[in-house]
This record gives structure tokens, sequence and C-alpha cells, in this order.
């Protein structure tokens, strides 16, 4: 059956169909209470790199007066995962029971789990199957797998961050934009409100890869001091959000309440009480969580943090976030395999930005690694990941979102 949907491709009337019964094949979350009807909404990313939005537009989408059942993924090749980015704040679990998430959904208004067995169980059997004839690669059943999970926490409102680029899964802008589309379809075939934005991933989301690192980053973001195209991301996902959940008149009202949540210490608030709903020591997450904090005094830092430094001078034209990942990747940040172990400490701290001038001999990217040296290979590659040109680049981009597919 997989393989003559690979070869023929699906219809959209095949595909809201399958999806929907895969999102019934098992356990659904909900029903949610009446009271929250039009507020259940959540974000689903196809992956990046330096990808911490989550942490961030969660919580700040609880401040709003949302509920956010956030059914997230751990990392696997060059994209880190949500999941393993908690897990670096001690004592976080991320599984919880059905009735532990609405507890924490009544009490903080936003929790960050992993999948449980019983949710959507034939995606996951279905997915083995693609993986061994072959038929992964197929934009409807792939549109159909992500969508069958977010349609199973039974959202209102639901946005998609698509992104193309070299650190993207979809490199391709045209294929990443078949794929929004085909999962804008679906989710509003299965009757929830969904909107995709089609975003930037040439060069790294902020400034941190690696999971503790992220983790810090999103802090300051959650403060109102985060990388101003980290922010975008965030205001833009979210002011969508809020428009098409009928929580906003416009997206433009959307991102001015968000804002607020991240100027006003709610958002950061709301993160604090979720890590704690979910496992963490309540002094040490408040610790964490104030503003102004030392973090590294809570969250894992590597042993050594080294400095890279540019071979040329002029201006930083690019920097390829796929060899930033898996930089990042062999550092011990994320997994090769499922069965591999993490390093929650180390990863890349960049310090330059697209366009910023630079002299030879200035440091671009700081190394955080265990490991005594940095190995040659991950240091030649890093030499390789920046382009500094002579004149600065002709357009520097105020957004990652290029296109909105609703
Ligand atoms: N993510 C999923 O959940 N399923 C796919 O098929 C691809 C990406």
């Amino acid at each position: 059956m997989l393989m003559a949907m690979y070869l023929n491709g699906l219809a959209d009337e095949e595909t809201v169909p399958l999806t929907r019964a895969m999102m019934k094949s098992g356990d659904v979350l909900g029903p949610w209470p009446q009271e929250w009807s039009g507020k259940v909404v959540d974000k689903h990313s196809t992956g990046g790199v330096g990808d911490k939005i989550s942490l961030i537009l969660a919580p700040a989408l609880a401040a709003c007066g949302m509920k956010v059942p956030m059914v997230s993924g751990r990392g696997l090749g060059h994209t880190g995962g949500t999941l393993d980015k908690l897990e670096s704040i001690e004592g976080v679990s991320v599984s919880a029971s059905k009735d532990k998430m609405q507890q924490i959904l009544t009490e903080v208004g936003c929790c960050i789990v992993g999948q449980t067995e019983k949710l959507v169980p034939a995606d996951k059997k279905m997915y083995a199957i693609r993986d061994v004839t072959g038929t992964v690669e197929n934009i409807g059943l792939i549109a159909g797998s992500i969508i069958s999970k977010k349609a199973a926490e039974q959202l209102n409102a639901l946005v998609l961050d698509v992104k193309f680029g070299t650190g993207a899964v979809m490199v391709d802008e045209r294929k990443a934009r078949e794929l929004a589309n085909k999962m804008v379809t679906i989710g509003n075939g299965l009757g929830v409100k969904t909107v995709a934005l089609m975003t930037d991933m040439n060069n790294p989301i902020g400034k941190m890869i690696g999971n503790a690192l992220e983790i810090a980053e999103s802090l300051n973001c959650l403060h109102g001091n985060g990388p101003t195209d980290l922010e975008d991301l965030v205001l833009q996902l979210g002011g969508q959000l809020l428009f098409v959940s009928g929580n906003a008149t416009s997206t433009e009202e959307g991102q001015r309440k968000l804002k607020e949540t991240l100027t006003n210490g709610q958002a950061a608030k709301k993160f604090e009480q979720m890590i704690i709903a979910q496992g963490a020591d309540s002094e040490k997450a408040k610790a964490l969580c104030v503003k102004g904090s030392d973090v590294w005094k809570i969250l894992p830092r590597a042993n050594f943090i080294t400095p890279v430094k540019s071979k040329q001078s002029g201006f930083v034209n690019a920097i390829n976030s796929r060899t930033c990942a898996e930089c990042s990747l062999k550092l011990g940040a994320g997994r090769q395999a499922s069965s591999d172990q993490i390093n929650f400490a180390v990863g890349l701290e960049m310090c330059v930005d697209i366009g910023t001038s630079i002299k030879e001999g200035d440091d671009w990217i700081r190394v955080h690694h265990d490991c005594d040296v940095i190995p040659d290979d991950i240091k030649e590659r890093l030499n390789n990941a920046i382009d500094v040109t002579p004149s600065p680049p002709k357009t520097i981009l105020t957004t990652r979102v290029k296109d909105i597919i609703s």
C-alpha cells in the first residue's frame, strides 16, 4: 500500500481520510474543557538549526491565555530536539500521561512532552515500514504523519514553521512549499485551523546551537533580550496563531500581545511554572528564570570554550547552518543513532551576524567542548562554514519569513 502511495502520489481526497484514520488509531488528547474552546493551539516545525522557538512560543502563548499541549520530538541527525533541550534542565521530565497534561494545562497553560506509545500508533508502524521500503520521501505520507500527531492533540489552531535552505530537512524551497500546502490542506480538512510560514533556514537561528546553550538563549528571549531574528520568528508564528484561532483581530495585534509577555516577565514566569510542573526543583527553576540570572550556576557548562578565528577580513556573507549543526552533533550535542547519549553542555556560540564587519584573526564562533582540544576536522569544517566577502551582502534579511500559506 505504501509503495502504491509512494509511486502514484496521494490526492488531497486520499490524504485527508488517511490522516484522520491514523489520528484515530490510538488515544487522542482531550476532550478539553468547554471553557478552553478556541484556545487550544500548537506549533510544529519541520526542523532547523538553533531552532528553540517552541521553548519561547509555548510559554508566551500560555501567558496570552492559550492552552498549548505540545507533543514534541527528540533530535536525530543534524536537527536538535526540543525535548533534549528541555532535559538539559535538571529534573525536567518530558513524559506525562493525558491526565497529567490536562492538569499542567489547567494550572500553567502549556507543557512540552514526548509522544506516548498510545498516541497515533499507526504512524509508528507506518514510519517503520516506510523506512525499510524506501517510501519515507513522499509529500503526502510526510504531511499525514506530521498532521496526524498534531490533530490527535485536538487543537483549534496550528501554525507550521516550514523551513527551507541549507539547514532545513527539505533544502529545496519548492518541495518545502509543496509540503506546506499539503499540511495546510490536511489540517484544515480535519477541522484544525492551519497556517504555514515558509521560513529561511540558511544560517542558524539566533546565536546558540546546543542543548543548554539554547535554553540560555531562550531565557534571554523570554525576558525580551533575544536575538532579533529569533524574536521575530517567535512573534510572527505566534501572531498568526492568535489571529487564525480568533484570539487577536490581526496578526499584528497577536504579535503585540506576545511581545508584551516577553517584556513584562509573564512569558518567563510561564516557562518557570512549566518546568516546575514537569519536575524541576522549584528553587532552582526560580533561580534560573529570574531576570538577570547567572544561568550557568544551574545549567550544565562545558569544560572548555575555544574560539575559532576568521581567516579573512571583510563582511560576513553567509554562515552554513548545516555545517554548524553537523559540527555540534559531532561534539556530542546530538545523536547519530537514536540510542546515542547526549552531552547537554557542548555546542556552538556565534559571535557574528550576517553583514558584520570582521577582521582576520577575530573570533567568529566559540566552541563549547568537553574533549581537551577541538578535533581538527571540526576546526577545518568551521573554518569553511563562514563566507566572508570584501563588501557587505547586497541584502540582509529583516525576517526569515518568506511566505504565509493558509
Ligand atoms: N516527521 C514526521 O513526524 N514524519 C515524517 O514522515 C517526517 C517527519
